[in-house]
């Protein structure tokens, strides 16, 4: 019998209808029946009273529970309500006021025989008892055991740490196993790469196919993620089509190439998706700590600029987080700006570059390509600011003026010489486009059949329906279609049949270099340009710069070639004042030979020898070794280190000694990084830096302070310093 009912045994009876109830009874009843139990404490807050049920639900064990203070028994309090509600607790008990539905945890011990001791949840509500002469006397109050229903809500609790569709960790998980991912680091400095996808083409499948093939596109790409990541990391989907993978303890960055190469290949597969084919890409950024941020929000600010970088720079790439991404984001976002008023303060213009015949040297047309001198910086590349105004849809305004003054040009052009105008998958996508074209047609009273619109496989991935509708009205228009940058995207046969292009442009990757030797790339040019004949449809080559590749693609059989050896784009006047005659005739002219490019640097950097930092100025950079010029009195075999900035140290040896100049190799090759630079697999850890007495933070851009950090040394130096003439060699 518990302590409550002993007491009890003098309690009063209530008579109703003849039948006498014990107010005990009544309350062991209500027990029973799981409505609740009862519990009183002293007026020290010590268990005084804990009815039967809950006593046997406990373990039964009244002496080891009777007298200890209630904030002992009741050890937690509800996760959610946290630790102010646990305060609570203590605080309410303390001052004598009433508390509610608390829900709290109670640890049952084992039987002292090794059976594991639970965990039971209660939600109580207690009332300080005043007695009749105005004391406390302690608490009496209520519990009811929710371990059934709170189990529930815990393990949906847990549930919520993964995304549902894709059984991936959730952005809240992962934002959490990164903050612990990073402390670890911080304590036994190592290292944690954040890697973070995004899928290209994502909102088409979304469009074209419905969401539940997106969904379950979505799926097929979390499993082939799980694929390739193995055991390595966690692996999220922060929601929409981006994901995000943690990889504790990598920081080789060329391992990581490797990795996200394979990422980007396997998501890159087609997907079968209820019988139908759909086909994605992605774009990868990568950062790492503690080199690109010590913190969570630093290290996912990073990765977000990276792969920012990573689209911009082209799909399906990777790119690493350099320090200097951060301004070159900020200035994108300063061309979007300017961008919006380009055209209204005049600043677009446009430039027509001509496609020659290589059998006469004759020009058959000009391709129209946009030009953009900014007020306050000049030229700025159409290969930066298209794929901006891509992104933001200015594309489809500056299109509709590039074509008008395109046509308007063009109809001044003598002869029958054509224009090419590009058109980006956004403005194709626009239902007036063909409206556009025509209106462009009639107000400048260029014929259609002068006009090419150059399309790339990009706009395939639209709503079938709707790209063969606008093919459609504008093969009725009577303009030429051309597809531009064959090779380069998808390169389905099947769009070269559904769209009745007149002609194909092969793209400079194919073209430029062609000649080299020990490349495909003469069998691609001769594949094409048979297929092209087959389909009946014309080639370009685009990119021709030296003779040797003029004569491979002419031998090959291009129809048309486009490139520096006959001329770069040139204004609308420049054209007016070439054009004496009917038939323009460009004489090719360029070197003899392909030289593959070398990538000439004019960079300061840090020589590092012995305890001495010295400046000189990188003059070529492989991924084996480099030139430096700048310093004298170097010997061969000398071992250097070069610090390339961003914490980038190279370990060299001098291989070819001269003057004031030296040849190095690098000890380990350097890799690419993605975006045509090259970079050192590893860094300098900031922690190493932190142990050399420098503030614990990412590495800053450019080179680091490590010259300061030197400048103590007291041993004599070896080398001097001379000043090199950027000219008086190159
Ligand atoms: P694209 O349509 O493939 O244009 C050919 C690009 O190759 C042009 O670059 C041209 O200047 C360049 N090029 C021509 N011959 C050679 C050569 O021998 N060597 C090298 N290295 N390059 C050569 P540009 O003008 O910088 O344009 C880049 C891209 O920007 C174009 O590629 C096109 O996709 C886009 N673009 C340019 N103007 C427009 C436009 O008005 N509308 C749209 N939507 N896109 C445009
Ligand atoms: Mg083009
Ligand atoms: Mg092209």
């Amino acid at each position: 019998m518990s302590l409550w009912a002993r007491k009890a045994k003098s309690a009063r009876s209530i008579a109703t209808g003849g039948t006498a109830f014990s107010r005990c009874d009544i309350l062991d009843q209500v027990e029973a029946v799981g409505a609740g139990a009862f519990w009183a404490t002293d007026e020290e807050g010590r268990l005084a009273y804990l009815s039967t049920g809950a006593l046997d639900a406990l373990g039964g064990n009244e002496e080891s529970l009777i007298g200890r203070p209630l904030i002992e028994i009741f050890t937690g309090v509800h996760e959610e309500s946290g630790e102010e509600a646990q305060r609570t607790l203590g605080f309410q008990l303390r001052s004598r006021s009433r508390f509610e539905n608390l829900i709290v945890r109670v640890d049952v011990a084992g039987h002292g025989d090794g059976s594991p001791g639970r965990t039971r949840w209660w939600r109580v509500s207690g009332k300080p008892y005043i007695d009749q002469k105005g004391c406390f006397q302690g608490y009496r109050g209520s519990s009811i055991d929710i371990t059934a229903e709170y189990g529930r809500q815990l393990e949906a609790a847990e549930h919520s740490q993964y995304d549902p569709l894709t059984g991936l960790a959730n952005r809240r998980r992962m934002a959490s196993r990164l903050s612990m991912q990073l402390s670890a680091c911080k304590v036994a400095g190592r290292s944690c790469a954040l890697i973070m996808l995004d899928l290209d083409r994502f909102k088409q499948v979304n469009d074209t196919l419905g969401h539940p093939a997106g969904d379950e596109l979505l799926k097929q790409v979390a499993e082939r993620l799980k694929t390739v990541i193995k055991d390595r990391g966690e692996i999220g989907r922060l929601g929409g089509d981006e994901f995000q993978v943690i990889l504790p303890d990598i920081d080789d960055r060329g391992d990581l190439t490797d990795l996200s190469a394979r990422i980007i290949q396997m998501i890159s597969q087609p997907y079968s998706i209820n019988g139908k084919r759909a086909i994605v890409g992605t774009s990868v950024g990568v950062a790492i700590a503690p080199y690109d941020g010590i913190e969570s929000d630093e290290l996912n600010a990073a990765v977000d600029l990276a792969l920012y970088a990573a689209k911009g720079s082209g799909r399906g790439l990777c790119r690493f987080y350099t320090a200097d991404l951060r301004e070159s984001a900020e200035q994108d976002s300063r061309i979007e700006e300017d961008l919006r008023d380009a055209l209204v303060k005049g600043e677009m213009q446009m430039h027509y570059q001509p496609l020659v015949s290589p059998q006469d040297h004759t020009v058959r047309g000009f391709e129209a390509l946009m030009r953009w001198v900014r007020a306050e910086s000049g030229p700025v590349s159409p290969a930066k600011f298209i794929p901006i105004a891509e992104q933001t849809d200015l594309i489809v305004q500056l299109g509709s003026w590039a074509l008008r003054q395109a046509c308007e040009d063009a109809v001044q052009w003598p002869g029958q010489l054509r224009v090419a105008v590009n058109v980006s998958a956004k403005q194709f996508m626009n239902a007036d486009f063909p409206k556009i074209v025509a209106s462009a047609l009639s107000s400048s009273g260029l014929e259609p059949d002068r006009l090419d619109l150059e399309i790339t496989e990009s706009v395939f991935v639209g709503e079938v329906e709707a790209v063969d509708k606008t093919f459609a009205q504008l093969k009725r228009l009577g303009v030429r279609l051309a597809m531009d940058d064959f090779g380069t995207g998808y390169s389905s046969l099947g769009y070269l049949n559904r769209a009745p292009f007149d002609k194909i442009k092969i793209d400079q990757t194919f073209v430029h270099g062609c000649s080299a030797g020990g490349t495909t790339n003469p069998a691609i040019i001769s594949a094409i340009v048979a297929l092209a004949k087959a389909l009946g449809m014309k080639t370009v080559a685009e990119g021709v710069e030296a003779m040797d590749e003029l004569a491979l693609v002419t031998e090959r059989g291009a129809d048309l070639v486009q490139g520096y050896i006959y001329s770069r784009p040139l204004t609308h006047d420049a054209i007016m004042e070439r054009s004496g005659t009917e038939s323009f005739v460009f004489p090719p002219s360029g070197p003899p030979r392909y030289r593959a490019d070398r990538m000439n640097y004019f960079r300061k950097i840090g020589v590092i020898h012995e305890d001495h930092y010295y400046k000189a100025m990188l003059r070529n950079l492989s991924k084996t070794g480099a030139r430096i010029e700048g310093l004298a009195g170097v010997e061969q075999g000398t071992a250097l280190i070069l610090d390339l900035g961003g914490g980038q140290l190279a370990v060299s040896k001098v291989v070819r000694a001269e003057e004031t100049a030296q040849g190095l190799k690098f000890e380990t090759a350097l890799i690419g990084d993605g975006n045509d630079g090259l970079m050192t697999r590893h860094r300098i850890s900031p922690y190493a830096l932190a142990t050399a007495g420098m503030p614990l933070a990412a590495l800053p851009p450019g080179s680091y302070p490590l010259a300061e950090q030197m400048s103590g040394s007291n041993s004599p130096r070896k080398f001097f310093e001379v000043d090199v003439d950027r000219k008086s060699r190159f």
